[in-house]
């Protein structure tokens, strides 16, 4: 039984520029290239399953013009990712897309096991990795979350912003992060379900709930944080030098 990872990489990251640069929705900033301690935050995290045990194979979603650049980078980034298969795939539109454009790509048989992580959480630990994996091999589905800490409202946009509809009890909240992993069969069949409903999801398990599949949820790292905006940045920097 092999452990495939896919990391979905072909986001633009928007949420990274200023307001302005975020509209047009400029092509030269995508967030996983952004450079963490000189070092692209993607590689950080590639880094992090290449020098896993557990881990055989790694496929890497990145937007098309981005491929070879990163195939180059990769080449002289051998020796420190060991001498794992590092595939790289054209991403999609939305990162689910991403993710089945990597599925497609993917040979591996029903009980194979296969991660989705997100090319922005670089501080993904080996015990995450490793807690994932074994709890697929018990449950089929598994992903890391961490308990709320804030009260979680349901809110109904206004044009003005918000306003609540509903406090949701924060003992039955977790915030999902990554790795999310399936066996094979689990996922496929829950990105076919998909596809062929037109459904949009913002991570792997919501197509997994929605298949009929239970997906446990182990416990995450408040470290294991999905840079997003340019504050995150600076608690990457902060955490990087720890
Ligand atoms: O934008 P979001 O926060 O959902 O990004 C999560 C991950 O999905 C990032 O690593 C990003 O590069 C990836 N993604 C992708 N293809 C897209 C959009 C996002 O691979 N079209």
């Amino acid at each position: 039984m092999k452990v495939v990872v896919i990391i979905p990489a072909a986001g633009l990251g928007t949420r990274m520029l200023p307001a302005s640069d975020a509209k047009s929705k400029k092509p030269s900033a995508s967030k996983q290239f952004s450079e963490l301690g000189g070092t692209p935050i993607l590689i950080h995290t590639l880094r992090k399953f290449a020098l896993s045990p557990e881990v055989s194979e790694i496929y890497v979603a990145l937007r098309a013009n981005e491929i070879a650049g990163f195939r180059t980078r990769l080449e002289n980034e051998a020796g420190n990712l060991s001498k794992k298969k590092v595939e790289l795939v054209e991403g999609g539109e939305h990162r689910q897309q991403s993710v089945a454009h990597a599925i497609a790509a993917v040979s591996a048989a029903p009980d194979d096991i296969v991660l989705v992580h997100d090319a922005v959480r670089p501080f993904v630990t080996e015990e995450i990795i490793h807690d994932v994996i074994k709890a697929v091999r018990k449950y089929g589905a598994a992903i890391a979350g961490m308990p709320a800490m804030d009260t979680v409202k349901q809110v109904e946009r206004i044009s003005e912003g918000a306003v609540i509809t509903a406090t949701i009890p924060r003992e039955r909240v977790v915030m999902a992060q990554t790795p999310q992993g399936f066996r094979y069969s689990v996922l496929k069949k829950a990105f076919d379900e998909a596809t062929a409903d037109g459904f949009l999801g913002t991570d792997e398990a919501s197509l997994v709930e929605r298949s009929g599949h239970e997906v446990a949820v182990v416990m995450g790292s408040p470290r294991n944080i999905k840079i997003t905006t340019p504050a995150d940045m600076e608690l990457a920097e902060f955490f990087l030098k720890k």
